[in-house]
């Protein structure tokens, strides 16, 4: 569990020093290869302690707050002991990354890599480091970003914002009409309204 311990370490050292997360040692030495070693069960440990810090990884239900919980080991759930719930839960249930099927090791060297580059990187070289299909690394990717979202819908500058970068208009799809479509199963062609041009911002 040495990269939680390194991950925290480096939290700590961004709030002492004002230096980006990124410039920390606890990030340069912790490469994609060191996660190659650590077992699942390391990275099944690490996402409880992120998903309850509150409790150190102590499953906490989701749907009603209780701490009483019945471990089922054959489906690596638990189910809720509060008479009024006894809904079972998981580690990712109630998140983006629920249902996933995916190892935690793979979802964790998946978020390893996404935060390789400032603006994350593409869904190509995200499936290249851990081995999957590019759509699942696509679907992980949007599922990263859909919690970083829920992470900062709270958020509110306050103080001088400054903000740069940003990209605007673009092609406009022209309508879709069904009017305008054409049946090319149909032998006999419609006639069809003379070619649009599409309207440029
Ligand atoms: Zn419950």
């Amino acid at each position: 569990m040495d990269s939680a311990d390194d991950t925290g370490k480096a939290r700590r050292t961004r709030k002492a020093s004002g230096a980006h997360f990124r410039q920390s040692k606890a990030w340069r030495t912790f490469p994609l290869s060191k996660l190659e070693k650590i077992t699942e069960e390391d990275a099944e440990a690490l996402f409880r302690k992120m998903r309850w810090p509150e409790t150190d990884g102590e499953p906490v239900c989701p749907w009603c707050g209780s701490h009483k919980s019945w471990y089922l080991e054959n489906q690596r759930r638990w189910k809720c002991k509060a008479a009024s719930c006894l809904k079972q839960f998981s580690i990712t249930s109630g998140t983006p990354l629920a249902h996933h099927k995916l190892t935690f090791k793979q979802i964790l060297t998946a978020a390893r890599s996404f935060t390789k580059g400032a603006k994350g990187n593409n869904a190509i070289e995200l499936s290249a480091d851990v081995e999957i299909e590019y759509k699942t690394g696509y679907v992980l990717q949007q599922k990263y970003r859909e919690g970083i979202m829920h992470s900062m819908r709270d958020g509110r500058l306050t103080g001088d914002v400054e903000i740069d970068g940003g990209w605007f208009g673009g092609y406009i799809k022209p309508d879709n009409r069904k009017i305008n479509r054409v049946d090319r199963r149909l032998k006999a062609q419609p006639e069809r309204e003379a070619p649009r041009r599409c309207r440029c911002a």
